[in-house]
């Protein structure tokens, strides 16, 4: 375990980033008063106080921190255990280092230790009195940490009870804050209180094969070298196993084998530019098999705690797997102390705490939110509050896009909604509708890691009460509330109408149609499904109380008169277009359903290197005397080629029913049953298989299956890759050669 530090190591860490002599004037002091204060006081553990307010002091340098902080530190308890007030500090020292002793103190006093079930109010408290400085959060973690690595001293009931708070708020903290080494080492503590026996079963999981995985590690690892060497590019590169929480996540949270974690080892590679770790993962994807849909841009979508870095995920020569994270010295840095690499203390540049403070706001928004709610008292009910801001809080995970590249945290399940009200209040008020990737999606739609979403708005629509079902975040959900509160307050009925009438005619002007025609076509009868409403006035009314939007009601006579219209262009559109494939087929017609423009009566066959299936981008390959042979564009045999090379399509009206042969391959984590698995899944998608051919590594336990299987079209293939996919084991599924 950690050895006690002494004071003498806290100055060598200091010394790594602080040269001015006042600031070891000022840490001595404090040092030297905590000697006196806390003398006759011991830890559980028996040894004397200080030791736990030098290591405290010790990690808030580790993190680079200021001298007043790691004062702060240093002095943290001594409100709390020595009987002296704030004013005394204020005088011995400074009132900025009292102020953040005060704030320290006043978390430890909320903190839960007796109470099994904690309170929302407690929680709240906890969070507010954090997020008005930034270092307060810091000490706080720092505290934590030490209180963690001694918590075998504690009573058992008093070590669950750390624990549970520990898992539940400060590691959350940590992830949002960044700061990952911290992070690791609460959780992991956590749950080896919390979960003793899962916990050791982790332990005795990692050390078993232990020297088979080490061994296999360093192979990759000298083979990444002397790729990394051979290119001069820069390097260090260091190899890591998983953090023990994170198994245990995989395992008993997830459900996962211990065989099934893909990511057991890790080696990270730290170069110097963000072009050299663009460079590295290029050099690696060419020697080394990638796990399709396991590689990750964090450089370019950093996430919302500032972390950059590079994912990927490979099969090693030896067939183990290895996640590889590539990123340069001040993203690891970024990544391991989060947050507190932005904010390291500088010499010679005056500190100022509001600056600092507001630049932390700026960089991560979801600790502005934090605060401009907290500032909000007119909630009255603290139970749902807290529900709805923990949640904001600690399962913000889905990271989103708008069309212009910023990223958007949000909690799972959040909604375009959600979304929206976060871009900005008056873009969620206005909202209309969202294209989700390109596609309008409905209002309900739970957004994903990685979608990009675009709201549609118009300034005279407003929210509706079925909102309220629908959005998430408590932010949303407050200023939904908010709107349609005052809504309530409107005006009466005449006034309503009047409102109504105006609305209407602006979002007819918008529209570009003529206010008259739009009247005459609502009032008559024919188009009651439009009007919805007996008459125009009572039409009027319920737009003016924002029942219904103008704008829905607008763009449903749009639709209606231009209907016709518009059927009218895309018919002649649709038969236009027909025309021309037609014209086009007939210029070179073969019973492989390919199209060549331009050349006539020539041979064309399929190649079986690759072996094209309908849906698939083709070329033709001009071969000596053998006419045109049909390749994948991504064939491994047609890179090299640049000249014989024709322009090939499939024709649109190929025959369906035939069937074509595509060759797959497996990877799988072997299991029992897995072979019959993956026949059944086969046969109830009614594909025909003509081979299928296993081989298992003993030493890691991959299978991997070549089979030969008969589809109509690329279609069909992607819902066979789709259905092997998720089956259980299964790692990855890929299109191969014939060989
Ligand atoms: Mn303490």
């Amino acid at each position: 375990m950690h050895r006690n530090r002494g004071y003498d190591e806290l100055i060598a860490i200091c010394r790594g980033y602080l040269t001015n002599p006042q600031n070891y004037e000022l840490i001595q002091k404090a040092y030297d008063y905590i000697c006196d204060k806390h003398a006759n006081q011991f830890r559980k553990s028996g040894e004397p106080y200080r030791v736990h307010l030098i290591e405290v002091a010790c990690t808030l340098a580790e993190l680079h921190s200021g001298p007043v902080t790691i004062a702060a530190g240093l002095l943290h308890d001594i409100i709390e255990d020595c009987d002296i007030d704030e004013e005394q500090l204020a005088k011995l020292f400074t009132s900025e280092i009292a102020h953040l002793v005060m704030a320290v103190t006043k978390i430890t006093k909320l903190s839960s230790f007796d109470i099994i079930d904690y309170q929302a109010e407690n929680h709240r408290k906890l969070f507010i009195a954090m997020a008005r400085d930034i270092r307060v959060i810091v000490i706080k973690l720092a505290d934590r940490l030490h209180n963690m690595r001694t918590l075998n001293f504690m009573p058992k009931e008093k070590q669950l009870s750390i624990a549970k708070e520990t898992l539940e708020i400060y590691t959350p903290i940590a992830h949002r804050l960044g700061i990952y080494a911290i992070k690791t080492e609460l959780e992991d503590l956590s749950i080896k209180y919390l979960e003793p026996e899962k916990y050791e079963n982790i332990v005795s999981l990692i050390k078993s094969n232990q020297n088979l995985r080490n061994e296999s590690m360093k192979r990759i690892q000298s083979r990444i070298e002397k790729i990394l060497f051979d290119n001069q590019i820069p390097y260090e590169i260091s190899g890591r196993v998983k953090s023990i929480y994170s198994i245990y996540k995989k395992m008993y949270l997830k459900d996962k084998n211990f065989n099934e974690i893909y990511d057991l080892q890790a080696l990270r590679i730290i170069t110097h530019t963000k072009t050299n770790c663009y460079e590295v993962l290029g050099y690696i994807h060419d020697a080394f098999r990638p796990i399709p849909g396991r590689f990750k841009d964090y450089i370019a979508m950093p996430k919302p705690n500032l972390y950059q870095s590079l994912h990927t995920t490979i099969i090693s020569d030896d067939r183990n797997i290895f996640e590889i994270q590539i990123r340069t010295k001040e993203m690891d840095e970024t990544a391991e102390t989060g947050i507190a690499a932005h904010w390291r203390y500088k010499e010679n540049i005056a500190y100022d705490p509001k600056v600092e403070q507001k630049e932390i706001e700026e960089k991560l928004h979801w600790f502005k939110d934090l605060i401009s709610i907290s500032d909000d008292d007119s909630s009255n009910n603290a139970k749902d509050y807290m529900e709805a801001l923990t949640r904001d809080i600690f399962e913000a995970n889905v990271y989103v896009m708008t069309p212009k590249g910023r990223v958007i945290d949000l909690p799972n399940g959040a909604t375009p909604i959600d979304f929206a009200y976060k871009v900005h209040t008056q873009v969620g008020h206005t909202m209309i509708g969202a294209m989700v990737n390109s596609s309008i999606a409905p209002l309900t739609h739970i957004l994903k890691t990685g979608d990009i979403v675009d709201i549609k708005t118009n300034k005279n629509t407003g929210p509706s009460e079925d909102w309220l079902k629908i959005a998430k975040t408590s932010y949303a959900l407050n200023h939904i509330r908010k709107y349609l509160s005052k809504q309530l307050l409107l005006i009466n009925k005449d006034e309503a109408i009047a409102s109504g009438k105006e609305l209407f005619s602006i979002a007819v002007k918008e529209d570009g149609m003529i206010l008259q025609d739009c009247i005459k076509f609502l009032e008559d009868d024919k188009y009651k499904n439009i009007r919805i409403y007996e008459n125009m006035q009572e039409l009027y009314a319920a737009i003016g109380y924002r029942h219904v939007s103008a704008g829905n009601i607008v763009a449903k006579i749009h639709a209606e008169t231009k209907l016709q219209e518009r059927l009218a262009e895309r018919t002649a559109e649709i038969l236009n277009r027909s025309k021309k494939t037609i014209n086009k087929a007939t210029s070179a017609e073969n019973n492989l359903g390919i199209i060549i423009e331009g050349l006539d009566n020539c041979a064309i066959s399929m190649a079986q290197c690759c072996a094209p299936i309908p849906g698939d981008e083709i070329i033709g390959f001009i071969s000596k005397g053998l006419g045109v042979k049909i390749h994948r564009t991504n064939c491994p045999n047609m890179q090299q080629e640049k000249r014989r090379l024709i322009a090939a399509q499939w024709d649109p009206h190929i025959d369906n029913s035939l069937q074509h042969i595509a060759y797959i391959q497996l990877t799988c984590s072997d299991r029992p049953n897995l072979l019959m698995e993956i026949i059944n899944c086969l046969t109830q998608g009614k594909i025909s298989m003509q081979s299928i051919n296993g081989r298992v590594n003993e030493k890691n336990s991959i299978a991997t299956f070549n089979i030969i299987i008969k589809v109509s079209n690329a279609d069909q293939l992607r819902n066979v890759f789709y259905m092997l996919d998720n089956i259980t084991g299964v790692l990855s599924v890929e299109r191969i050669s014939k060989n």
